[in-house]
């Protein structure tokens, strides 16, 4: 027994000789050839031994072959009881099986993609949908009916007949509408947290872009409000030179292309013309004859002019 492995309960001693018994039943269950050295020896209870062999099958590195022996009490003779291929501590093994809806990734949706979404998702509460309207015989509901109606007619000259089957105005559909809740889920309280934090992440306060900013989104003409509770806190960005083009940005987001942080140079502009009146320049009026060329004025002949 080489390299043998106990626990603190010692194994008993007729089934932890039985290593031969063991490694036939081990090389019965393997392929042949792949039953290696005998690498340790457990006690699993009362009279009950596993012997663990190297397994030598290439895709199987750091596994072992585990075969279970035992005996009955005060019987000299040990039997199988089983044989099993386990990982070692060494054992290379697949990576935790995970369910395909936490395996998913921000990005991993491509076109065509459905992503179902769970009826349990916390990020989400059933929106305004009609079902709990207030009843036509409710009191309520019977003023507000002739309110509107009288407020209908004042206002618009179509006929009924005419008019999108909208909710009527002042009714709880319309103002649910108006909040946008009128769908069969809305965001939760959950949901608004968890998207307010990640955009707080990616374009927050805190990111590298913002701290060297010299000033913040908040007083940016680039800004775009968003509606909502998250238009407290967040916008969008609408300069295409920003990397936060098209982003929702945190009030306290910025960066170097804020609309009013830096004023733009002006041109520079060139210094005037400087008149030198001490100094006549000559202009004669006929070429010389040799060259054709304006001759060369000497400064006797630019004192006399000047003099002249
Ligand atoms: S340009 Fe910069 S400062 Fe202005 S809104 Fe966009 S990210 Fe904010």
């Amino acid at each position: 027994m080489s390299a043998a492995t106990t626990r603190s309960r010692i194994p008993d001693r007729l089934c932890a000789e039985a290593v031969d018994l063991a490694r036939a039943a081990a090389e019965e269950a393997a392929a042949p050839g792949v039953v290696g050295e005998h690498v340790g020896v457990v006690s699993d209870g009362d009279r009950v031994v596993t012997h663990f062999f190297e397994c030598k099958e290439l895709g199987y590195r750091g596994w072992r072959w585990a075969a279970t022996v035992a005996r009955a009490s005060r019987a000299k003779t040990v039997t199988l009881d089983e044989v099993v291929l386990l990982p070692g501590p060494d054992a290379v093994l697949a990576p935790e099986w995970v369910p395909w809806s936490e395996r998913l990734r921000p990005g991993d949706m491509g076109p065509g993609d459905l992503l179902p979404t769970d009826a349990e998702d916390l990020r989400l509460e059933p929106g305004f949908t009609g079902e709990d309207a207030l009843p036509p015989n409710s009191a309520l509901s019977h003023e507000m009916a002739e309110l509107v109606e009288a407020e209908d007619a004042e206002v618009t000259e179509e006929p009924p007949a005419r008019l999108p089957s909208a909710p009527a105005r002042g009714s709880i559909p319309a103002v649910a509408e108006e909040l946008g809740m009128r769908r069969a889920r809305v965001l939760s309280r959950y949901g608004l947290h968890a998207a307010a934090d990640r955009w707080e992440e990616a374009y927050g306060s805190k990111t590298p872009m913002a701290q060297a900013a010299p000033a913040s989104c908040v007083s940016c003409g680039f800004l775009t409000p968003i509606g909502g509770s998250l238009g407290q806190a967040f916008g969008v960005c609408a300069n295409e030179f920003s990397p936060a083009d098209g982003r929702v940005v945190s009030l306290a987001y910025g960066c170097g292309g804020h609309s009013e942080a830096a004023v733009m140079p002006k041109p520079p502009r060139p210094a005037p013309p400087v008149i030198d009146e001490t100094r006549v320049d000559p202009f004669p009026l006929r070429p010389s004859a040799d060259s054709g060329s304006v001759p060369a004025t000497t400064d006797e002949e630019s004192a006399e002019l000047g003099h002249s």
